[in-house]
């Protein structure tokens, strides 16, 4: 089914803000996104100092920098004067505990205050921040402390028993451990964080820091294999900031939530760097995913904008009422601006429903934990093309490379070409040298190297550019299915099933076959109500039949109500794969488990 394009139905405002996408890109350069960042007094630049110090500096001290929400719903509200401060007790907890410039400071913590007092203190005392998924168990805890080389973590004494205290004999390094929140016992080894925060002074200088330092270690969401630790430097603060303006329509005081957890890249290029930035207020939800909880932050709060994944929007279409209009209670969106979506495939279904139930089309952008910022987007100011990623943010370069025997760049003689003419498939590839690209992956050269070729960033993906320049992605080059001499990307046939009344989600997989090499099949999880028998199955093997015809469309339909999928929220399709062929399942620690008990 053909979508239309939405028209852009509001313009955007602010100096950022500018109003159609061809004069943006021909006269942005990173140049001018860097002369928007105030420095450090004495030289250089320091993520932490642009997040925070600039606003107070600029006497914007008593903006409203964070608006926590608990769990029982109670609000407590954080200016940019009072995260400054707390930031500087806590660069000066590390300076009296000896950790040294450069070395890093993990954090294993949900959303909350804490959480953000120690980002911006390590940043601005030039600490590498790593943070970590709280809900890891034990194991790919350990794996990636002892990878990073932490020296610090900071955590809650629950999480610090739960999942730290049996493995920590295991890493020698890791100096420190700081529990944050209320601490009943104290364990052997651990120091309550509050305590040492109360004896440290509020204001801290900034140490000279260049933007090459490293900043930030992050580790991928682990869905092809086995997660990398990406290297960021205090330079990537650039891209925070103007992609936030072009991609996410942020500006000062917008109140802004961005649902992704800290433990991924979006939770912290987003979820704190680029938001803060631009002087914006920012929604720390620390109570868990329910739909009607949701809803309610988005009202209560007056939301303006809202960055989230489409496994969330998924959730929440699923329980909005079958026709598809209306919420699923008595809320006021109407502070609502703008709505983004990364992460995964958004399929158009989603684009569509945001307008009708949300009252406003979901933006989807495309990046990676590599690429460090937005490279894609459906931009704040210009119209949406559901299913298509957008288009290169200013500055961006982007291309489609053509493919050789393996699916992904053909590099021949160490160049690369980019494919004949628009709608052909290859892999998607930017042109290197953008302020936030990673700097290496942390001790693996090697694998660093063979990201790049002829000058370009080869990404993993595929996709194809339209003759308008819009990018449309075709899958994960590990996720292609070859059948019958077709191509067959695993999100055009994932769409196509969602497009039907009874599919919530699918995950579409090749298995081989002597005959065609591989056969296309979905495993998919219905909506309330809808019975898994062979009536349906058949109704779904039709219906995508019709849609897609009979090479793409899927040959065999299992149902499951429980997808695998990352802890990140992707739907792990080498999961699904390993599983039907009996294989090993390869590295499970980013695998979503509701049983660990977190
Ligand atoms: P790993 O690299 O460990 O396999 P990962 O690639 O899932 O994990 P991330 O860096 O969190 O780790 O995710 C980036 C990937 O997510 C992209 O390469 C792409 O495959 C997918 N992705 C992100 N945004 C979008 C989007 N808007 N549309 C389609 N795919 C997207
Ligand atoms: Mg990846």
């Amino acid at each position: 089914m053909a979508y239309t394009i939405i028209a852009a139905q509001r313009h955007p405002h602010g100096a950022w803000r500018l109003p159609d996408y061809d004069r943006t890109c021909a006269t942005f350069t990173w140049d001018e996104a860097r002369s928007r960042m105030s420095g450090l007094p004495g030289g250089g630049l320091n993520m932490g100092f642009e997040a925070v110090d600039r606003h107070v500096e600029a006497g914007h001290g008593d903006w409203e920098a964070l608006r926590c929400v608990a769990a029982d719903d109670s609000v407590t509200h954080v200016s940019y004067a009072d995260l400054a401060a707390d930031a500087s007790r806590f660069a000066h907890v590390l300076d009296d505990l000896g950790a040294a410039p450069q070395e890093r400071v993990f954090t294993l913590l949900g959303r909350r205050r804490e959480l953000y007092t120690a980002a911006l203190g390590t940043l601005r005392s030039r600490r590498v921040l790593c943070p970590l998924f709280s809900a890891f168990g034990p194991e790919p805890v350990r794996q990636r402390l002892a990878l990073g080389d932490a020296r610090v973590l900071v955590t809650t004494e629950a999480l610090y028993r739960r999942k730290v205290e049996e493995i920590r004999h295991r890493l020698p390094g890791l100096a420190h451990v700081l529990l944050v929140g209320p601490v009943a016992d104290p364990p052997p080894g651990t120091a309550v964080l509050d305590r040492l925060m109360a004896r440290a002074s509020p204001v801290f200088s900034v140490p000279p820091t260049g933007p090459e330092d490293m900043a930030l270690l992050h580790f991928t969401s682990g869905t092809t294999g086995t997660p990398k630790a990406a290297v960021h430097v205090h330079e990537a603060v650039v891209a925070h900031h103007a992609t936030a303006a072009f991609a996410l329509d942020l500006g000062p005081r917008d109140v802004y939530w961005c649902t992704a957890d800290p433990g991924w890249v979006t939770g912290t290029s987003y979820g704190i760097i680029a938001p803060l930035t631009h002087g914006a207020t920012l929604v720390v939800d620390e109570g868990e995913f329910d739909v009607h909880r949701w809803y309610r932050i988005l009202d209560s709060q007056k939301v303006a904008i809202w960055y989230t994944a489409p496994t969330a929007i998924r959730m929440l279409m699923r329980a909005t009422p079958r026709d598809g209009h209306g919420l699923p209670g008595p809320y006021d969106l109407s502070s609502l601006r703008f709505v983004a979506s990364v992460g995964e495939p958004l399929n158009p279904e989603a684009v569509v429903w945001g307008q009708q139930v949300l009252g406003l089309p979901v933006h989807d952008n495309w990046w990676q934990t590599e690429t460090g910022a937005i490279m894609i987007a459906n931009y704040a100011s210009g119209d949406i093309r559901p299913g298509s990623m957008g288009r290169p943010l200013p500055g961006v370069r982007a291309a489609i490379l053509e493919r050789g025997q393996d699916g992904r760049a053909a590099v021949t003689g160490g160049h690369v070409r980019q494919v004949p003419h628009p709608g052909v498939e290859g892999e998607l590839a930017l042109r290197a040298g953008w302020p936030s690209m990673f700097r290496g992956y942390l001790n693996e050269q090697g694998r660093y190297d063979a990201c790049f070729a002829d000058g370009w960033y080869l990404t993993g993906d595929l996709a194809r550019r339209d003759e308008d320049g819009w990018f449309w992605f075709v899958g994960r080059a590990d996720d292609v299915i070859k059948s019958a001499g077709h191509l067959i990307g695993p999100f055009e046939v994932e769409s196509a099933l969602m497009e039907h009344p009874a599919v919530a989600e699918a995950g579409v997989i090749g298995r081989p076959d002597p005959v065609v090499g591989a056969v296309v099949k979905a495993f998919v999880s219905l909506r309330p109500g809808c019975r898994p028998d062979d009536a349906l199955r058949r109704e779904l093997l039709a219906f995508t039949r019709r849609r897609l015809g009979p090479a793409v469309a899927p040959r065999e339909i299992a149902f499951d109500q429980n997808l695998p999928r990352t802890r990140s929220g992707k739907v792990m399709r080498r999961l699904l794969r390993a599983r039907e062929l009996g294989l090993p399942e390869g590295d499970l620690s980013t695998l979503e488990s509701r049983s660990d008990g977190t």
